[in-house]
């Protein structure tokens, strides 16, 4: 097996197992290392002793690297592969190969772990037709949010990648976004022009997410009533689990929400983090009623969390949303004219 793709089928792995970064990096340098060397040179340094010594490379990478240079799967990824399991059920089963892109990602321009060519390789392996890059906004400074400036500085590489794609036959298309915040006032975190250019806007609440109930209501209702909003991001703001703790989900008037992204032509995102599960079921099955669109996204910080889309395909499922209202299930071209 070749030691480089060992090495990043691991940390892939370990990504959609939630393993802390720390440990996925490990292999993630590894593979970075070792991917610029030829494979003479590196069993040339494996066998000299220089590769022990590399700078980077530790016990665990090194094991896994001169099994793979012996030829076998390495013990590592083989203990990965026979541990995973999927969530989903019959019925989510049925409506994943159904689903056809990802609307929600993000990139190490912002708060995630890896540069944008890694994000859309994993896309491809997992099957995708499309992603969508969704950055964040200036306003979330936690997660460097990108300012007007970058997010151009962006798009050119964006545009760029595209033409690599499109001539290698790629066969995914990469779609501009952004994961604007809601400010206070319910305006859009991003100038209105540089917006109206993206295929793709999630406007989220990220801030002040403790606000009563008419405050946080009319906050959403600006920004799904702005039409260059695409989706509303994982609305309640919950967590249910994970490494950040818990949170209750915000308080606001659902019907009123739910009518509004169905009257403005707003998806409402089925956000499939197990930290998230975002809406609840209750609220999934009161959009449903409302006649809202939904968007099954994976929120990916990290290539291997594009693989996380599968939990919200399944929660899609058991709720009963018809694969017709999702739109991630329309092929591109659809999803582009609705979108604009
Ligand atoms: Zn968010
Ligand atoms: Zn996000």
């Amino acid at each position: 097996m070749d030691a480089t793709e060992a090495l990043d089928e691991i940390a892939f792995r370990l990504e959609t197992e939630r393993a802390p970064q720390f440990k996925v990096q490990a292999f993630r340098k590894a593979s970075a290392t070792v991917g610029a060397w030829s494979t003479d040179e590196l069993r040339a340094r494996a066998a000299d002793g220089r590769l022990k010594a590399t700078k980077g490379i530790g016990a665990s990478t090194l094991e896994v690297i001169l099994q793979a240079l012996d030829g076998g799967i390495p013990d590592r990824l083989a203990k990965l592969r026979s541990a995973e399991t999927s969530p989903l059920t019959e019925s989510g089963r049925e409506l994943r190969p159904q689903i056809r892109g990802d609307l929600h990602a993000h990139s190490d321009w912002s708060d995630g772990t890896t540069p944008i060519p890694q994000m859309v390789a994993a896309a491809i392996s997992l099957g995708r037709e499309y992603l969508a890059l969704t950055d964040h906004s200036p306003n979330l400074t936690v997660a460097h949010g990108l300012t007007a400036e970058r997010l151009e500085q962006q798009l050119a590489e964006i545009e760029g990648l595209r033409e690599v794609l499109e001539s290698r036959g790629a066969g995914l298309r990469l779609l501009t976004g952004i994961e604007v915040d809601i400010l206070d006032d319910g305006t859009l975190d991003q100038r209105p022009e540089l917006l109206g250019r993206l295929d793709i806007v999630v406007a989220s609440i990220h801030s002040h997410l403790r606000a009563d109930a008419r405050t946080m209501t009319e906050r959403m209702l600006g920004a799904i009533t702005d039409e260059r909003t695409t989706i509303l991001g994982h609305c309640t703001g919950r967590l249910v689990e994970g490494s950040r703790g818990t949170r209750p989900p915000s308080e606001f008037d659902a019907e009123r929400i739910f009518a509004a992204c169905a009257e403005n032509d707003v998806a409402v995102e089925i956000n499939a983090r197990p930290e998230r599960q975002d809406p609840p079921d209750e609220l999934i099955a009161l959009a449903l009623e409302a006649g809202c669109l939904f968007s099954i996204d994976s929120d990916a910080h990290a290539p291997g969390q594009l693989a996380l889309l599968d939990y919200g395909i399944e929660r899609a499922a058991l709720c009963g949303v018809p694969a017709e209202r999702i739109i991630t299930t329309w092929p591109v071209e659809r999803l582009l004219d609705w979108a604009h």
